[in-house]
């Protein structure tokens, strides 16, 4: 009976939200999994999909029959909001017809389970589903993060910043995006190896990691010895305030370059941009903007911002 619920990859509990008009049967299902789990409840449709988009559940136990919105469509919407369609929904439900299991599964539910519930049946399948959130979790995130530095790879940048330039564009609001190339990284791979080259890639990408502040702001590799940081709501003076600021973090690092002419240590060079997009541009004009002024900051003596 006593599965290793708690012995599951997780960094918190996992969260299961329960959504059924019936408080006592929420309160059955809590009593069942709140030794391991963090169990939160919603008792109509709208109230799950809100509780939904809001807590990010690992998983959603959720009752058909319902007043208002039922369970069918409760899971037809979460399927087709982007931000809510990974989380596995179970259906737990006193109908037993087979049409209603089928029409389930085809709306993208991972189970069925049929109300009153056998205690041992659910948390099994509950078990199941939650072990497999969380390897489909951290699957996705060591495809997104660059195995080098720990921060987003090239991929995550990409569909980080497609995102952010449509959002932004409806909102009419500046996204803003730092270059930054770390300078004579040859000469520094050159007098002290590689092996001292990647360690001072990995401090120079934790310092520009602590340097971001806002939950929205990526910080990602762009290549080699490249790294952007993509901040969307921010205009030109706040990226550029940041641009200033990581410089500063990354001279505080004070890793030895003797063979640079930039200075004793470490240094590198920004390239800042801010556009408002209009709808018509493409993302990739804001990479060209950002790049323009990498190669200003680079000409003018490097270990310095250039932002336009
Ligand atoms: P600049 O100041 O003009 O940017 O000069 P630079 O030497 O930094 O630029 P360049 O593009 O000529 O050289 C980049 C170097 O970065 C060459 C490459 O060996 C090194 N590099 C790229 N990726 C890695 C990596 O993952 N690890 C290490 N150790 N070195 C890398
Ligand atoms: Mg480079
Ligand atoms: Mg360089």
């Amino acid at each position: 009976m006593d599965l290793p619920l708690n012995e599951l990859p997780s960094r918190d509990r996992p969260r299961i939200l329960v959504v059924d008009d019936q408080t006592t049967n929420i309160l059955l299902i809590r009593e069942l999994f709140k030794d391991e789990c963090e169990v939160f409840m919603a008792l109509d449709g709208e109230q799950a999909i809100a509780q939904c988009l809001s807590l990010k559940p690992d998983l959603i136990l959720l009752d058909l029959v319902m007043p208002g919105i039922d369970g069918f469509e409760v899971c037809r919407r979460l399927k087709t909001d982007p931000h809510t369609r990974s989380v596995p929904i179970i259906f737990v439900s006193a109908q037993r017809e087979e049409a209603d299991e089928v029409r389930g599964f085809e709306l993208g539910g991972v189970d069925y389970i049929v109300k009153p519930v056998n205690r041992t049946i659910l948390r099994a399948r509950v078990q199941t589903h939650l072990a497999l959130k969380f390897q489909t979790d951290l699957l996705s995130s060591i495809a997104l993060q660059d195995g080098l530095t720990g921060v987003a790879n090239r991929r995550k940048f990409d569909e980080a910043l497609q995102s952010d330039w449509l959002q932004c564009a409806r909102q009419q609001q500046p996204v803003s995006l730092l270059m930054l190339d770390v300078d004579h990284f040859k000469r520094f791979n050159d007098r002290y190896g590689h092996q001292a080259g990647d360690d001072c890639l990995r401090r120079v990408a934790q310092a520009i990691r602590l340097s971001l502040r806002r939950p929205r702001d990526l910080a990602a590799r762009y290549g080699g010895e490249e790294f952007a940081c993509l901040l969307p709501e921010t205009g030109l003076d706040g990226a550029a305030r940041l641009a200033e600021e990581i410089l500063q973090a990354i001279r505080a690092l004070d890793i030895a370059h003797e063979t640079s002419d930039a200075g004793p240590a470490v240094t590198a060079s920004i390239g800042v941009a801010a556009i408002v997009p209009d709808g018509s541009a493409p993302p990739q004009t804001l990479i060209e903007a950002a790049d323009r002024q990498l190669y200003q900051a680079k000409r003018a003596g490097r270990a310095r911002v250039s932002a336009g």
